[in-house]
Formats: structure tokens, C-alpha cells, sequence
């Protein structure tokens, strides 16, 4: 069954104390809701540095950590980096996989995503991996290729039973972080594209069964339109995420638009 999520990507945002009451001020919104955790989720992706803390005042049953990059090797000689079983072992139960700053900012490209998404599941954490078009793409009417690239040369090589375990999330680079959200037509639009070329490989019923997220200056202002999409299975939340009250918005917004 298709899960509904809104995941917080706190980014390099907050210190350890800040991250505490961010996290300790959503739960306290969510502790007054009553929400279907079969069919709904949240997910809090914070630094590295504060996963362990959190994971012990966060409740388990309301919302789930992520991290927001892991090592392309299991472990050893590779200074600075985190592995999955570091991440598991401080409660990380999702890591966020090929988001696109550090596609800009780190050159992480189709190969090293792979190695990293296949590490991730080997492991047992469920990756959401990111996918999404540069406006030049956008303009020159590439943005239906760039996309289907970044899937097929990375998530096709998955197979059916990890493809269920794997979140998308649709993020065009010209609207993260740049107050610039797509139309919920033009997500829409390639939500249904990307649901398609997944039914291609794996079938129907995983498409399906995917939660595929939209990502892109999304907030309670302009998430309305997008969460009433059907192929839009909630949101990949970066500034909104670091209020704890617009980031509890969108579950209720996201909740009363897949009723
Ligand atoms: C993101 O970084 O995944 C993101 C969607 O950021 P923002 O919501 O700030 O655009």
C-alpha cells in the first residue's frame, strides 16, 4: 500500500540544542494528533551530529530519522565519512541518497549513487533518492530526459524487492531553497512520468506502491494544490521543515488531501 510522508531535511541547520527543541517542539504538535501510521509517515533528517540525541526524545511511533548522506563503502580508510551501520546504529532507519547539493556541490553523480543506494539496502536503510532537472534543462525541454536518466542509470539496477523499499523524490533544482515551487501541474505532470517509467521495469503494482515526494519550496502556502495530486505522495520539506509548526501543517495538509 502506498504510504503518504512529509520528510524534513533539516540540511547544515541547527546546533545540537537547536535541533533538540526542533525536534521536541514537533513532537509536542504531534503528541495532539491522531494520524493512521500505516497509511501516513514522518520522517526528520537532521545533521549527523544529532541523530543519536534525537532518537532518543523523538517517539519512534510518530516520526522517523533519516540521515542525509551516507559513505559509498562499508567501512575503513575513508576520513571524514558516515557509514550505514553508523547511521543504524543511531537510529537512522531512511538516509537520504543523491539530493541535489551534493550532486552540485560534492559531483556525486549516477555511479557513485548506485554504489550507495545498493549499500543503503544491503544494510536495511530505505533510501529517498532524489531525482530532478537544472532549469536550463527545464527550458530546453530536456527535463523529461534528465530525470528518466537519473532513474534508469541508478534505480533500474535495483531489484523489484529493494525497488519497494525506496522512496523518490521529485526535487526540480531551480525550486529547492529558491522560493520558486513548481505548479502542481508541472510536478504532477512528472510524478506521472516517473510513475510510469517505474511501471516499465518493475510493474505496475510496485508504481503503484511507490511514495514519491515533491520537493521544491514547498509550504503550507502552496502545498495544497500539489498534495491534492494523485501521483504526489507528499513532500521532501527543506526551509519549511526547520518550523515546527509549518512542518506539522503539512502532515495535517497532506492527511486532509489524500482522505
Ligand atoms: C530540499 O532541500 O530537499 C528542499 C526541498 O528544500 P526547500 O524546501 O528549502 O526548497
Amino acid at each position: 500500500m502506498r504510504k503518504y510522508i512529509v520528510a524534513g531535511n533539516w540540511k547544515m541547520n541547527t546546533n545540537l540544542p537547536e535541533g533538540e527543541k526542533l525536534a521536541g517542539d514537533i513532537m509536542s504538535l504531534l503528541q495532539q494528533r491522531n494520524f493512521d501510521l500505516t497509511r501516513y509517515g514522518v520522517i526528520i533528517a537532521p545533521p549527523y551530529t544529532h541523530l543519536y540525541r534525537l532518537s532518543q526524545i523523538i517517539d519512534n511511533s510518530k516520526v522517523r530519522l533519516g540521515a542525509q548522506n551516507m559513505g559509498w563503502e562499508e567501512k575503513g580508510a575513508y576520513t571524514g565519512e558516515i557509514s550505514a551501520d553508523m547511521l543504524l546504529s543511531v537510529g537512522s532507519e531512511y538516509v537520504i541518497i543523491g539530493h541535489s547539493e551534493r550532486r552540485k556541490y560534492q559531483k556525486e553523480g549516477d555511479e557513485l549513487l548506485l554504489k550507495k543506494i545498493s549499500l543503503a539496502l544491503s544494510k536495511g536503510l530505505k533510501p529517498i533518492f532524489c531525482v530532478g532537472e537544472e532549469l536550463a534543462d527545464r527550458e530546453a525541454g530536456r527535463h523529461f530526459d534528465i530525470v528518466k536518466s537519473q532513474i534508469v542509470n541508478v534505480i533500474y539496477h535495483l531489484v523489484p524487492e529493494d525497488m519497494q523499499k525506496v522512496i523518490i523524490a521529485y526535487e526540480p533544482v531551480w525550486a529547492i531553497g529558491t522560493g520558486k515551487v513548481a505548479t502542481p501541474e508541472q510536478a504532477q505532470e512528472m510524478h506521472a512520468f516517473i510513475r510510469q517509467i517505474i511501471s516499465d521495469k518493475f510493474g505496475n503494482q510496485v508504481a503503484q506502491d511507490l511514495t514519491l515526494l515533491y520537493g521544491g519550496s514547498c509550504k503550507p502556502a502552496n502545498a495544497q494544490g500539489l498534495f491534492e495530486q494523485k501521483d504526489i505522495d507528499g513532500g521532501l520539506i527543506g526551509g519549511a521543515s526547520l518550523k515546527a509548526q509549518d512542518f506539522v501543517t503539512l502532515l495535517d495538509m497532506l492527511i486532509e488531501a489524500k482522505k
